[in-house]
């Protein structure tokens, strides 16, 4: 292979389940792909380890004590800041963006990367679903790649490889239906967090195992595949999966339904979005059809698990309420991984923060032309700031 075949690369949030996994894909194909920066909020040493092995020529913590750490110990390799996390999304050089950073907070480098045209290969679909109008609107001016990392959108990109987007009837994002898919409605008040975290198929971090477990994260994929793939939102079903081996479909105009399937392993959409369109021939764990030889799907219970509906009711609303919706989760989340809230509790504060939202909140982005997206991001960091303020508020009411 030819030394202009090698990608150089950044990883936004290195030391996360994603950014782990991105980097284990690099260590079986070191001749594709070069690590050239990485981000992480306080892992100190995680990153320690990541610098000796993979040699990144920049590291930028956001964290101030992780960063004052490092710093001490490898002096300039080490930054911090907003301007360092846009730097190394936009350096002239590098081929892709892995954005791997939790929540809302992967914004601003994210469309830093798509101003600047990189591939980016996006497992943070808290951006997506703030912001995907303006995500996808940039990346076509810039000539940007977005590449889902998400399993559902890569399989979905899979299955419409060759096909024409007029010909999509609908696409069927399956899911697991989480730990409580079985456990009856009555009983959700006695839900205890390790209960919560323990996810039937997929090993991931904490907050995409909670958004698991209430079906938020079925939600947001809803929002998600609807700019990936710029379709509305009546072609985009869900259907509950348990066997999480089909990972999504795409019906088409004639009745045929394509199904992407594999092992329940992130290295596989991982690997498929940095070499697109090349499959590269390093298999993680195949899928055994003899060993897993059932297929069960059933349709998602939208009582029982009210933010699926949260959520697509939020991209209807449009505007800013897919914004509100996520800020209030993340706080959400946040509160019940810290045992200060209670399962039930998190749709409620979700459903309040959208009630409250300000009169305006439905108008449209503009997405579009390029000097006019700071004028969407604006509205956009005050609705997130706003929702977040109103679910801690509904928190500090609960506690009390
Ligand atoms: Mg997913």
């Amino acid at each position: 292979m030819s030394e202009s075949a090698l990608k150089s690369l950044t990883i936004l949030g290195s030391t996360g389940s994603i950014g782990r996994n991105t980097l284990d894909v690099l260590r079986r194909n070191p001749r594709r792909f070069s690590v050239k920066a990485i981000s992480a909020n306080t892992s100190v040493d995680e990153v320690r380890l990541q610098i000796a092995e993979f040699h990144p020529e920049t590291v930028v913590m956001t964290d101030p004590d992780a960063f004052a750490v490092l710093q001490k110990e490898f002096g300039s390799l080490i930054r911090t800041g907003d301007e360092a996390l846009n730097e190394i999304c936009s350096r002239e050089g590098i081929d892709i963006v892995v954005a791997a950073m939790v929540g809302f907070a992967g914004l601003r480098p994210t469309l830093e990367a798509i101003r600047a045209g990189k591939r980016v290969t996006i497992a943070n679909k808290e951006t997506l679903v703030v912001a995907g109008e303006l995500m996808t609107a940039l990346a076509q001016i810039t000539g940007a790649e977005i590449i889902p990392i998400d399993s559902e959108h890569s399989a979905i990109a899979q299955c419409l490889v060759g096909e024409s987007r007029e010909s999509i009837k609908r696409i069927i994002l399956t899911a697991s239906g989480g730990p409580f898919r079985t456990r009856p409605a009555a009983t959700f008040g006695s839900i205890t967090l390790s209960e919560a975290l323990r996810h039937p198929n997929w090993v991931m971090g904490r907050k995409i195992t909670i958004d698991s477990a209430t079906l938020m994260n079925k939600g947001l994929e809803i929002i998600e595949a609807r700019w990936l793939f710029d379709l509305p939102l009546e072609k985009i079903d869900v259907v509950i999966h348990p066997q999480s081996i089909i990972h999504s479909m795409v019906e088409f105009c004639d009745g045929s339904v394509k199904a992407q399937m594999g092992a329940p392993d992130m290295r596989l959409a991982i690997q498929y979005a940095l070499g697109y369109p090349d499959r590269l021939p390093v298999a993680y764990e195949t899928l055994d059809l003899l060993k897993n030889n059932r297929l069960d799907f059933e349709a998602p219970d939208v009582e029982k698990f009210p933010c699926l509906k949260l959520a697509r009711n939020a991209s209807e609303f449009g505007g800013l309420y897919p914004a509100i919706l996520n800020a209030a989760n993340e706080i959400a989340v946040e509160a019940f991984l810290d045992e200060s809230l209670s399962f039930q509790e998190i749709p409620q504060i979700i459903e309040s923060a959208i009630a409250h939202a300000e009169e305006d909140a439905a108008r449209p982005l503009i997405a579009t032309p390029l000097d006019r997206i700071n004028e969407d991001l604006e509205r956009i960091f005050h609705a997130d700031n706003k929702s977040r303020e109103h679910a801690r508020q509904f928190i500090a009411e609960s506690i009390s």
